[in-house]
């Protein structure tokens, strides 16, 4: 049997959480797949070691202070050092790239996105941000691109999945939340949390931004639109039940009642590996299921008014435009600003409301709209979190 070319695979911020996942699925299929590009912001002393191990064709380090010293420490080895957030564009253009694995952060990820689809590669999608951003703009240039985009984020994987087979219509969209480690405090405990106890997520370990948007469920929220997306379903129809087991990933409601959901232990390396496989399935030594000892299960309705960035995000969909754009925007400042101890946990909600109120609405943006959008309203973000 002719033995298949292994897929080459540009990973988008290889030294985050699903960046080192995906290299742990990547050398556990050294048959299958091969790191050719790897990218980092700061942690350029990760990304050398990571290169040294797997070497790339290329790494790029988008902070440009680090430059000289990657170079120096791969200078024995033939991989290409770039430094700048340009250079994240060019490189995942390069012809023998076939997958671009999308893991770096917020809105720094659309324009490499965008870059990767015009160059016809297809898109294993981490960075949600960038469909909650430009959705429509994605959809339409993978559309015309011709470019797949297959899901990373464990509940739109397990929403894929609950598709596979199927050619009648979704009637509902069942989106599992761990309600994170906040799910149930008071509006009066949750005015004193501090970043530290947010980071402590009950199921997932994941970076500190999206541990963050995941204790304000303004995660939720993101995900909700990241599902109309990319699968084309109204907001009215995409149901979060919060779900602290984090067992069953997601779920699809059909016409005739039967709901169909992707069960499994939580562990972000099996949608990983499936957006590289897809269609196929690959072996797997991950840890399974013990239907012995999952004796309750249990699920309940997310409440909005403690969680108040998740009927933010919804909001944001129903006004569509630049809408989502805004809040995303607000949501990295005040995310930031928590972390840092420069805002409480419940001024998030507000500063990202006040943005939503005070940003110039566009309803139709263009690529150009999004980037001005972004600006402001972080400006206006910002200025709200000094007052
Ligand atoms: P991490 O913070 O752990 O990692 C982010 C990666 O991106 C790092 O390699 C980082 O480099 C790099 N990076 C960050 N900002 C920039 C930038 N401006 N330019 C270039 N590179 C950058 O994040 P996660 O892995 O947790 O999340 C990545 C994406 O995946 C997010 O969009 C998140 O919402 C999504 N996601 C994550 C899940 C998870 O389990 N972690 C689950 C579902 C979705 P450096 O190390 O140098 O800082
Ligand atoms: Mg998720």
């Amino acid at each position: 049997m002719q033995p298949t070319r292994k897929k080459q695979i540009a990973i988008l911020g290889s030294t985050g959480s699903i960046g080192t996942q995906a290299l742990d699925v990547i050398a556990a299929h050294p048959d299958r797949f091969e790191a050719r590009v790897l990218t980092a912001a700061n942690r350029w002393q990760l990304l050398a070691e990571q290169a040294r191990r797997f070497v790339p064709a290329a790494v790029v380090i988008a902070g440009e202070q680090h430059y000289e010293p990657l170079r120096e420490a791969l200078a024995d080895l033939p991989i290409a050092v770039y430094a700048g957030s340009d250079a994240l564009c060019q490189v995942v253009t390069s012809q023998e790239v076939d997958m671009v694995l999308t893991a770096m952060v917020g809105f720094a990820g659309l324009a490499p996105t965008i870059a990767a689809i015009r160059a016809g590669k297809a898109i294993a999608l981490a960075n949600k941000e960038t469909m909650v951003v430009a959705g429509e703009l994605i959809n339409s240039l993978a559309r015309e691109h011709r470019v797949p985009i297959l899901p990373v984020d464990s509940e739109h994987s397990a929403i894929f999945q609950s598709l596979m087979g199927e050619v009648s219509p979704i009637e509902k969209i069942i989106l599992t939340a761990s309600g994170g480690p906040f799910r149930t405090f008071t509006t009066e405990q949750l005015q004193g949390v501090t970043p530290a106890m947010a980071l402590r997520h009950p199921n997932w370990d994941m970076g500190a931004k999206i541990t963050i948007d995941s204790a304000t469920m303004m995660n939720k929220g993101f995900e909700v639109i990241e599902a109309k997306w990319l699968f084309g379903v109204e907001a009215e129809r995409i149901q979060v039940v919060v779900h602290p087991q984090s067992v069953v990933h997601s779920a699809v409601q059909y016409a005739d009642g039967a709901v169909k959901a992707q069960l499994g232990v939580p562990d972000m390396r099996v949608p990983i590996q499936l957006a590289f496989s897809y269609p196929e399935r690959l072996a797997s030594t991950f840890d399974r299921l013990d239907w012995y000892a999952m004796h309750d299960l249990t699920f309940e309705r997310p409440d909005t008014e403690r969680f108040r960035c998740l009927a933010l995000a919804y909001e944001s969909l129903r006004q569509g435009g630049n809408m989502p754009c805004i809040v995303n925007a607000a949501n990295e400042v005040v995310n930031r600003a928590f972390l840092e101890e420069r805002c409480s946990f419940l001024a998030m909600a507000d500063i990202i409301a006040h943005a939503m109120q005070h940003t110039p609405f566009i309803a139709q943006p263009t690529y150009d709209d999004y980037v001005a959008t972004d600006a402001e309203a972080r400006r206006i973000a910002a200025a709200r979190l000094k007052s």
